[in-house]
Order: C-alpha cells, then structure tokens, then sequence
C-alpha cells in the first residue's frame, strides 16, 4: 500500500510533499490500528462481565429456581458485575469527553485544597475499610489555599483518580501522603512547565510497580496484574483520563515506584495567583 502511494506521488508532487504524505498514511495507519484496538478492549472488557449476568440469569431461571440461598448469593455476584460495567461506560465517556476537550486549555481558577478535601471527604468508606491514614503535607505558603489554573471538575477527577488507586494499591494500615509544593520563580521545580507552578504528589506505601511497567501505565487498559485490578474494582482507563487531564492543563505528570514499597504520582499543574479565584457559586451563595 505505501508502496503504492510512494509511486503516485512521485509522478505527481515534489520530493517534500511525498515524504509528508507518507508520513501521514503511517500516522493515520497508526491512529487507525489504535482506535481498532480500543474497540476490540472495550468489547472483550463488557462482554466478560455481560456474559457472566446472562450466564446467572439461565441458573436463577433453571437450576436456581427453587434455592433461596443460592438465588440471594447469584444476586450479589449480578450486582457486582453490573456495577462493574456501570464504571467501564462512566469511564468510557469521561475519556471521550475528556479527549475532544484536550485541546482548549481551561481558563478558570481552581483551589486543589477545597478539591482534596471533598475528594477525601467521599472515599471515607474506602479509608476506613482498609484503616488507611490520609497525611496533608502543605508547604507554608499553600496553607490557606492551592490555586492553580484549571477547571474543577477534570481537575476533581484527575485526583479522584490519583487517591483511589493510592488507597487500592496501598497495603492495608497504611499511609497516603498528599503532598503539596509551589515552584516560584528561579526555582529548579520551574523547569517543569516553564512558568510558576505546584507540584502535588500523591504517595502510597503499596505494592509498588515494576520499573518496566511504569511507561505504559498512562496506556487505555494497560494494566500490571489484569486480574488483581478487575478484583478491586479496576477498568484499567483511570490513569489514561489522568494523562488527558494533565495535557489539557499543560502541566506534567511523573511516576516513581519501587517494588514492595510504595508509588508517587506526581502531577505539576500551572500556579494562578489567590486574587485570580473565583469563589465557586456553592460558596458564593453561602455568603449571601
Ligand atoms: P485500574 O482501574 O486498573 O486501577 P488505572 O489506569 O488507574 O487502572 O491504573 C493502571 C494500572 O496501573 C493498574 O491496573 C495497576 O496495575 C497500576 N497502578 C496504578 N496506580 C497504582 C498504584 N498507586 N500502585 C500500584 N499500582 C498502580
């Protein structure tokens, strides 16, 4: 095929033009063989969970009929399987809606202190039932506030996502550490994003993941043990949204893991200054 192309362009176009053309054809070949590759994940990712209602709806008709007991368990496993492919179609959306947004930059200002706070706020249940320990270690001037450039409802889903993972992965009894620092001006954290910004680094001491892993975890359901993540929960797509999050911010994020010992995501997000926020309308009306 390419073949094909590079002998129609010679007759037609100059020297550039084919080198540009066929650099196209690979990009979009490429860009066609991930999307089928998306298609293919997402199916085979609902029809696991699909064929398994379909598979308990025959027992509870036939062999179930008559077992309270076995038609009481049956339901819970429905039940789980079902709110599994509820989270897959969430997630399926959020990236799609997230993907067409990448790129037009927000313009609002955000303050990720308020955010955390109802992040954590929400995952009680989870922090609990694992006795997980959540640790804020804001630097002095980000005490009051941490205002960075960025729409809050990505930005509440960026972390959401971030925090969740840190409380799956993390060992039970354990601690999560929500780091925060502001790189001003002359600072070596400036390098980053090239203008002021915070630095917000979400540390767990959890399972930890092979060095070899880390390049791919950003990848739609890439994951480092399949079935361990399906088991708490897991689509495989929270850290692809995250990726789409932090471009559409322009900011950064890293990975550091070390096996049996814990992961840091850390996510570097342009700095706005306190008199830029805008108070949300919640808050607002509340002053009224
Ligand atoms: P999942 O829904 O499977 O958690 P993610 O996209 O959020 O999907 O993460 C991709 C994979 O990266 C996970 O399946 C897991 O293997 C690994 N991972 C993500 N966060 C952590 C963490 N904090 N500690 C260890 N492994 C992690």
């Amino acid at each position: 095929m390419l073949a094909r192309i590079a002998r129609m362009s010679e007759q037609t176009w100059d020297g550039t033009r084919v080198i540009i053309s066929l650099h196209d054809q690979t990009a979009a070949k490429k860009v066609d063989q991930m999307r089928g590759d998306f298609i293919a994940n997402a199916s085979h990712e609902l029809k696991t969970p699909l064929a398994s209602l379909m598979g308990f709806i025959e027992t509870l008709k036939g062999p179930a009929k008559d077992d309270p007991e076995a038609q009481q368990r049956f339901l819970n496993i429905m039940q789980d399987q079902s709110e599994r492919m509820s989270h897959l179609v969430s997630d399926l959306l959020s990236l799609s809606r997230i993907e067409l947004l990448e790129h037009t930059p927000p313009t609002g200002v955000t303050d990720l202190n308020i955010i955390i706070t109802k992040i954590t706020e929400g995952l009680h249940t989870q922090i609990q039932n694992k006795q997980i320990t959540i640790r804020k270690d804001l630097s002095p001037d980000l005490q009051d506030s941490i205002p960075v450039l960025g729409d809050a409802e990505s930005l509440t889903q960026l972390f959401q996502n971030l925090l969740e993972n840190a409380i799956k992965y993390g060992h039970k009894g354990t601690t999560v550490t929500i780091r925060c620092k502001a790189y001003g001006p002359g600072s070596q954290g400036m390098r980053r994003l090239g203008r002021p910004s915070v630095a917000i680094a979400i540390i767990d001491q959890g399972d930890g993941i092979p060095r070899e892993h880390i390049p791919r975890l950003t990848e739609r359901f890439y994951r480092v043990d399949a079935a361990r993540s399906r088991e708490l929960g897991g689509t495989g797509l929270g850290l692809a949204i995250v990726k789409h999050i932090v471009n559409r911010h322009r900011g950064v994020l890293t990975i550091d893991s070390e096996v049996g010992r814990g992961s840091t995501f850390t996510v570097y997000l342009p700095k706005a200054a306190v008199s830029e926020m805008n108070l949300p309308a919640w808050e607002s009306s509340n002053l009224a």
